[in-house]
């Protein structure tokens, strides 16, 4: 009964902050204040009531569309919400209500708001990272104290983590660059990869890039690589021959969208990948 009232309230708390990373999400990239004015409509600018902010039920409640000038809402907010509830949920559930349930929450909060951010704004905001490295530094600290480290870094480990993350990041952007004769990476990516080595330490932020790569490779083939082509096709109905290699026509997808969850797979098993992987070589090599 406990522990069924604590996980509701988990996914409940993780609800309003999914809230909060709405405002983040949209805000931050146009350069406004997450605290002030009060929510409003971004049409009507009518000022958004308690009720009609209540995650996911509001949405629900209002049809997805805004009371005074009927506007359609984004699924984006209840999606948000209800992603970042259950990585609450979760983590609860997983770790029991404990120190690290609550930092693997916050991590997994940070990571959906980044990769929101990222998708959408093609930035990776100031707000987010700072606070990350703050509150990473921090509870790497905390968790010494507390005897409570769970799969974090310890706090030597999470400052060379911060340090070999935004390196990393660094040399692979700069080579890309080179090798592509074009910007390859942002700058948000560094202080992103900043957070995560800074969560996880070095090793695993570099099992992380790794990782990202791997996954952007999968989505490059399965999903940006076909609308690609059925963009060129539809461009270039009636004629012959390959279709012309267009930069304007590739669908950009940047890098944070899969740093971040690389980052949370890295976390939560990346040691063990990491024996697996040191043990097959032990096995065949
Ligand atoms: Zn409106």
């Amino acid at each position: 009964m406990t522990e069924t009232l604590i996980r509701a309230f988990a996914f409940a708390f993780g609800a309003v902050w999914g809230s909060f990373l709405n405002v983040c999400i949209s805000r931050w990239p146009a350069g406004l204040s997450v605290v002030t004015p009060r929510s409003r409509c971004p049409n009507c600018e009518r000022p958004i009531e308690w009720y009609e902010n209540i995650p996911v039920l509001s949405w629900i409640a209002l049809r997805a569309r805004c009371r005074g000038c009927g506007q359609p809402i984004s699924i984006m907010y209840p999606l948000v919400e209800l992603a970042v509830a259950f990585a609450w949920l979760a983590s609860v559930a997983h770790f029991g209500p404990t120190l690290t349930a609550l930092r693997v929450a916050v991590f997994v909060t940070l990571l959906i708001g980044i990769a929101m951010t990222d998708a959408l704004h093609y930035t990776i905001p100031d707000g987010f990272t700072v606070f990350g490295l703050l509150w990473m530094m921090t509870f790497s600290v905390v968790g010494v104290m507390a005897g409570e480290t769970g799969p974090f870094a310890l706090p030597y480990e999470a400052l060379i983590g911060a340090c070999a993350g935004a390196g990393a990041i660094s040399i692979a952007g700069w080579l890309g660059e080179v090798a592509l004769r074009k910007e390859a990476m942002g700058f948000g990516d560094v202080t992103l990869m900043a957070v995560i080595g800074a969560a996880v330490g070095p090793r695993l932020a570099l099992l992380t890039i790794f990782l990202a790569a791997a996954l952007g490779t999968v989505a490059y083939v399965l999903i940006i690589y076909p609308i690609r082509l059925v963009r060129l096709n539809r461009e270039r109905r009636g004629s012959l021959g390959p279709p012309a290699d267009d930069d304007g026509i590739v669908p950009v997808i940047p890098f944070g969208v899969f740093l971040a969850p690389a980052a949370v797979i890295a976390l939560l098993w990346g040691q063990a990948m990491i024996a697996w992987y040191l043990e097959s070589l032990v096995n065949y090599g």
